[in-house]
């Protein structure tokens, strides 16, 4: 079933996509519906905004991303920036240009991604805009969040002896997406119609395709009353999301090569591909996992903290950034591509 756009109109559309939508947040005063949507954060709180810019053919891909995913994703992405300031997203706007070839039911599955993100992370959508595009799918987000007063946790705020911190595990997106990419030259090339199969990676491709916010790891954090000193979310991988904190705080760090946390499908498919694990821990992106530092003091705290494992610590700025591999071997890190190690030229981000 194909229903063509122009058979609802832009406002059509709109209406239709954003039907039923309720607002949860007390902040969210007006949503869709007027010339502007009127937002109402209470004075002891600071506001967060972030923007999102995704474009068809250089952000996403749809002959293997599903459009469901694709909306899902875009709206999380937006999140994890809130998150990494310490705050809670709590509105978004969305915009789309979207070209001939999408349906209304094209339409309706990223909406319906967009909207269970928003339910599963308790935020509001409270406008946006359509338009025609001649080349393909463009999706802006943009989400507002709150964080108390003082509370906002930037990237240049480590200090020398903190330690450095990350959530979950890093490296999985990049290789879910070398997965995907792989089965569709292996759907070209090949002539019959073959199912790809990707058993025992399902764990590669969620993380690629549906990834996560880390709300919780924000949330244990102010339960144990810990202030992170520097914070930000992996997006572009870790080495690169490092020197932003490092250059910003004007310090340098160490982390340990051991330390870096890989799960076991990450290793098995880096393997696979003759990559280097390390590398792509350090240079794959869009793991959306959270990097911080806290004050030594929090050793304990954050060590008995699941979900979260220490890394290394913040030096001297003369000291530069460097990572110490397994074999106690010092080597610099690179923002693009971390070289003595990598496999293959396919190691880079
Ligand atoms: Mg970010």
């Amino acid at each position: 079933m194909r229903t063509e756009i122009a058979t609802l109109g832009e406002f059509g559309l709109i209406r239709h996509l954003t039907e039923g939508i309720e607002l949860k947040n007390e902040s969210s005063r007006y949503g869709i519906g007027d010339d502007a949507a009127v937002l109402s954060y209470s004075t002891d709180k600071e506001v967060l905004v972030t923007t999102d810019l995704l474009m068809e053919g250089v952000h996403f891909d749809l002959t293997y991303v599903p459009l469901k995913h694709l909306g899902y994703k875009s709206a999380v992405v937006n999140f994890s920036d809130i998150y990494a300031m310490n705050g809670t997203p709590r509105q978004i706007t969305v915009s789309l240009g979207i070209s001939k070839r999408f349906s209304v039911e094209d339409m309706e599955a990223l909406y319906a991604g967009i909207r269970l993100a928003c339910e599963e992370y308790g935020v509001d959508i409270v406008g946006g805009d359509t338009t025609s595009s001649l080349t393909g799918l463009t999706i802006s987000i943009t989400c507002m969040g709150d964080v108390e007063k003082g509370k906002a946790v930037y990237r240049n705020g480590a200090k020398e002896t903190d330690l450095v911190c990350v959530s979950g595990d890093l490296g999985a997106a990049y290789m879910g997406l070398q997965l995907l990419e792989r089965e569709k030259v292996a759907l070209k090339d090949s002539q019959e119609d073959i199912q790809p199969d990707f058993a025992g990676k399902e764990y590669l491709l969620e993380r690629q395709l549906k990834p996560e916010a880390r709300r919780d790891i924000v949330e244990k954090l102010r339960q144990a009353g810990i202030q992170p000193t520097a914070m930000m979310d992996i997006s572009d991988g870790l080495s690169s999301e490092l020197l932003h904190i490092c250059t910003q705080s004007k310090v340098g760090c160490r982390i340990y090569e051991e330390h870096i946390p890989l799960d076991y499908q990450t290793a098995v498919m880096a393997e696979e591909l003759n990559m280097n694990v390390t590398t792509c821990a350090l240079n794959g992106g869009e793991d959306y996992e959270l990097l911080f530092t806290v004050p030594i003091a929090d050793h304990e705290k954050v060590s008995e903290m699941e979900g979260v494992k220490l890394i290394g610590h913040i030096t001297k700025p003369e000291l530069g950034c460097a990572l110490i591999t397994r074999d106690g071997q010092e080597f610099e890190l690179k923002a693009q591509g971390w070289n003595p190690l990598r496999g293959t030229d396919n190691g880079q981000a």
